[in-house]
């Protein structure tokens, strides 16, 4: 028995040991973590924060749970080419920008509305969606020259 009870990021209150690991609770520990970080970060990253918290989640319990957070759409997923992919924690649909340089991923404010226009006119296909990633430096790496 641990004599220590871990604070964790969700709800604050302490927590009944048997309910401690439970599926729905470590989902909880995983998406709040997601939200404070409000950045668009690897499943490594997210488990590296989450563990200050919540010494016993695993990597795989942090991979499982993010993937089920993209798919009941309380977090979004950011494929980046190449890389590990990002988890987001804002699951509405937007656009990216990447830094090939840092490799950091942010939030692009994008007017869509040409786009989708053109889109909704692609012949011979029905589109359902479509999630840009724009690669280039960020501003941060522009000034390092
Ligand atoms: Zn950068
Ligand atoms: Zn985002």
């Amino acid at each position: 028995m641990q004599e220590k009870r871990a604070h964790c990021v969700c709800g604050g209150g302490p927590v009944r040991e048997t309910e401690k690991m439970n599926y729905s609770y470590q989902r909880q520990v995983v998406l709040e973590t997601l939200r404070a970080l409000k950045q668009h970060v690897t499943a490594q990253q997210l488990y590296q924060a989450a563990r200050k918290n919540c010494p016993r989640l695993s990597l795989g319990t942090v991979y499982r749970n993010l993937n089920t957070l993209v798919e009941i759409g309380q977090a979004g997923r950011v494929c980046v080419p190449g890389e590990a992919d990002r988890y987001d924690w804002d699951p509405h649909p937007h656009q990216h920008f990447y830094c090939r340089a840092c490799k950091s991923t942010r939030n692009l404010e994008l007017p869509t509305a040409g786009l989708e226009a053109e889109l909704a006119a692609c012949p011979g296909v029905r589109v359902e969606g479509y999630h840009l990633i724009v690669t280039g430096l960020c501003e941060h790496c522009l000034e390092q020259g």
